[in-house]
């Protein structure tokens, strides 16, 4: 029997950004005070890449092996947070987000490792890829009225958020489901292709 763990390939916020963020979602919970709503830990939030799933501990090295040659091949990029979201629509909220520009360099990891990764069974996704950090799950069982009320934050909240994140390194992370919210942990980093200048 082979042992297997739920993985995920991301890109970690800085914990300035993170506790800006906090700040933000803490705004948009006391708006929406006493709906249904699993508001993401400020620790938590990262913009994935590419969601694995049950990776075998046998498969670990092959994955942090593309991790790392992909990464080396892309250099260091910023990418811009900006306004709120939800998947998928705003009509029916499911999952809460903060929109992310999706930089060609972003896009190229994206692609890449998801095409690498796929070579190893870690299927793609069906939808197209689009950059975001989620901030928040909609409880499944909420009443048309809560309902309402999040579409109202979604058309009118303007976040005017100024947050540029800079990248160097992307990270495989372990996730470990709780029923009180999920705990990742960090299993390898791998550092993107550095500026000329500073090689
Ligand atoms: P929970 O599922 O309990 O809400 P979580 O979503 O934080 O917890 P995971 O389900 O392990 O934890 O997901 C880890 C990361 O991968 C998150 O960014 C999540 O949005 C993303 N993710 C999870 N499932 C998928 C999927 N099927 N496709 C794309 N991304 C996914
Ligand atoms: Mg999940």
């Amino acid at each position: 029997m082979s042992q297997v763990l739920r993985a995920f390939i991301a890109i970690e916020l800085p914990s300035g950004v993170q506790q800006r963020l906090g700040r933000v979602i803490q705004r948009l919970q006391d708006q929406l005070r006493g709906v249904a709503i699993r508001w993401v830990k400020p620790q938590n939030l990262h913009l994935t890449l590419k969601f694995l799933g049950e990776v075998s501990l046998n498969n670990l090295e092959l994955i942090k092996e593309i991790l790392a040659r992909e990464a080396a091949q892309v250099p260091s990029f910023e990418f811009s947070i900006g306004e709120l979201g939800a998947f998928p629509n705003a009509k029916r909220p499911r999952v809460l987000w903060l929109h992310v520009t999706a930089p060609p360099p972003l896009l190229a990891l994206q692609r890449s490792l998801d095409l690498q990764t796929a070579r190893l069974g870690y299927l793609s996704e069906e939808r197209e890829y689009s950059p975001h950090l989620t901030i928040g799950r909609v409880n499944r069982q909420i009443s048309q009225t809560e309902l309402n009320r999040i579409t109202l934050l979604l058309q009118e909240a303007h976040l005017g958020l100024d947050e540029v994140v800079s990248v160097t390194f992307l990270t495989l992370f372990r996730s470990d489901l709780h029923p009180d919210g999920s705990v990742y942990t960090p299993l390898a980093v791998a550092p993107l292709k550095k500026p000329l200048q500073e090689r």
